[in-house]
């Protein structure tokens, strides 16, 4: 079974409003099952919040480790230690806790990756032993590494760790100062080959910082868990989910990518078929509302979530007979 778990980068008062507005037209989609956000760079605010949806309507946890701030610089890697401990020791509301990581990037040599590789097991390791058995279970070590041998370095080294699952981090990077993850052909590979060695020794694996729905749907039979914030930032790009693409639907005509226009017909028959939301019945409004548009987003990942579970058991009863 895969969980989706909604990257959160919004400002408290848009979280609340999400939230009503799903509950009151979409409360069968909660799509706010699952929620991944980073303590150390959110507000108290954000924080209340969130701890609040897991009061309130029970959905599950996941504390970031804030690695990517190592990765672009904004933090050193003590800052990060100290205000993750800091924050971990006071906050048990957690349902799972990620371990520090030091990301790497698309420009870095397999040295320098493998600098950032002893860095994470060395920073995971003494940090989950200063916690004294405490949360675990709760821990997720992440696994950094471009080569095959760094993946595998990361794995072994966590075998003796008392984890269920394990986490993956190290997509290809792009765009301004490597912010932003891509599904290269060959950290498809290395998820793959991660998500033979993570069976082989018993740990659960989730995928961290996945793009839109193509992209989900290459990875879903390796992982057990990914988080995602497209859903959010498309919409603030103009941008809809359709069940396997994302159409932009702010500019002059729709299209799928930059010289590639469709007809709004296009879009409708393509979303009738396969999904209704309340977000999505006018088009109108979904082109006027950045807010309509990431609910719609955030319930098509969730639904196609939903229907990989269904299709699991379909294919379990099926087995059974
Ligand atoms: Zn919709």
């Amino acid at each position: 079974m895969v969980e989706f778990f909604a990257s959160t980068t919004i400002s408290p008062g848009q979280i609340k409003k999400m939230r009503d507005l799903l509950k009151k037209h979409e409360p069968k989609k909660w799509a706010f099952e699952n929620i991944i956000f980073t303590p150390i760079r959110a507000s108290q605010g954000t924080a209340n919040m969130i701890r609040k949806l897991k009061e309130e309507e029970n959905s599950t946890i996941m504390f970031d480790s804030g690695g990517f701030y190592v990765q672009q610089e904004k933090l050193t890697m003590e800052d990060l230690l100290c205000k993750l401990k800091q924050f971990y020791e006071t906050n048990k509301w957690g349902d799972w806790y990620v371990l520090p990581d030091s990301p790497p990037v698309s420009s870095d040599s397999v040295e320098v990756a493998w600098g950032k590789v002893y860095e994470t097991i060395y920073c995971a390791k003494s940090f989950s032993e200063e916690f004294n058995g405490k949360y675990e279970k709760k821990f997720i070590p992440v696994v950094q590494g471009i080569t095959k041998e760094q993946i595998y370095h990361c794995v072994n080294s966590y075998s003796n760790l008392n984890v269920k699952r394990i986490g993956f981090g190290s997509f290809g990077t792009s765009g301004k100062n490597n912010a932003i993850n891509i599904l290269t052909k060959k950290s498809l590979e290395n998820l793959k080959y991660l998500s033979t060695l993570a069976k082989d020794y018993g740990f659960e694996l989730h995928a961290f910082g996945i793009g839109g729905p193509s992209s989900i749907n290459r990875i879903r039979e390796y992982i057990d868990s990914f988080d995602s914030s497209s859903w959010d930032k498309a919409g603030g790009f103009g941008d809809v989910f359709l069940p396997n693409k994302r159409v932009n639907i702010t500019g002059k005509s729709p299209r799928i990518c930059k010289n590639h226009y469709v007809g709004y017909d296009y879009i409708f028959n393509d979303l009738k078929n396969n999904h209704e939301c309340y977000f999505c019945s006018s088009l109108n409004e979904l082109r006027k509302n950045r807010m309509y548009r990431s609910l719609h987003n955030i319930i098509i990942t969730h639904e196609t979530v939903k229907k990989w579970q269904e299709d699991i058991t379909l294919d379990i009863m099926l087995n059974q007979k």
